[in-house]
């Protein structure tokens, strides 16, 4: 079954709308992109959506009880809930050092989540 999708690139902030097919996983550029960057965008979205994930854990004796996370590169999309339920259960004893590996391996995306903060105790 063919599906045809309507991608905003936000490559840069022209914003192209790109019409794309897609067929059996099979990616077909329909057109609307202005330069060659949306036609990477526009085929990764189609058939492999990924995004950054952004969120915060519980911290144990730190100065304060949460510090920020982020995704080490961008999750696929369909596994979000999964990571954000991992990251929902830990709680990590303070101090916590901007940069450091809070999860290894997410929910088994190869992907880690790392502070983004520093924490004193
Ligand atoms: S297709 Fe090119 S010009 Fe258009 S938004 Fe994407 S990067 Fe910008």
């Amino acid at each position: 079954m063919a599906i045809e999708k309507e991608i905003t690139c936000i490559v840069c902030p022209i914003g192209c709308k790109i019409l794309v097919r897609v067929v059996e996983n099979q990616f077909e550029l329909l057109g609307g992109n202005k330069c060659k960057s949306g036609i990477d965008y526009a085929k990764s979205e189609a058939l492999d959506p990924r995004r950054m994930l952004t969120s915060s854990v519980l911290v144990n004796n730190g100065e304060w009880p949460l510090v920020s996370i982020k995704s080490s590169k961008p999750v696929q999309k369909y596994k979000i809930y999964s990571v954000l339920k991992e990251i929902k259960k830990i709680k990590v004893n303070a101090p916590v050092r901007s940069g450091q590996i809070i999860i290894k391996n997410i929910a088994g995306t190869k992907i880690d989540i790392l502070a983004t903060k520093s924490i004193k105790k």
